[in-house]
């Protein structure tokens, strides 16, 4: 069988990587800081959280711990249009 010259490209990721921020709910942030703790970038997500801004740092991968470890649900991917995740 012949080798794959590429890996497959994920378009949904590739979409999300593009287009997509870490955006918290206004006011439901309790400033634990478990976000800022885990991400592996050193991005201070909670400063963001904080001022109910979306995350607009180079650093971030969009990996989604940040959204995966926040007790409260404060955090989701969101572009510009809407919501995604
Ligand atoms: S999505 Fe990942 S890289 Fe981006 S701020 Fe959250 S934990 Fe950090
Ligand atoms: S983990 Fe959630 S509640 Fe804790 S600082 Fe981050 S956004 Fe706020």
């Amino acid at each position: 069988m012949p080798r794959k010259k590429h890996l497959p490209v994920d378009q949904e990721r590739l979409t999300l990587l593009r287009s997509a921020r870490v955006e918290p709910v206004p006011g439901r942030c309790v400033q634990c800081g478990l976000c800022s703790w885990n991400c592996p970038t050193g991005v201070d997500v909670r400063v963001y959280a904080r001022r109910g801004l979306r995350v607009d740092d180079p650093r971030c991968i969009k990996c989604g711990t940040c959204i995966a470890r926040c007790p409260r649900a404060v955090l989701h991917f969101g572009t510009i249009s809407g919501a995604v995740a």
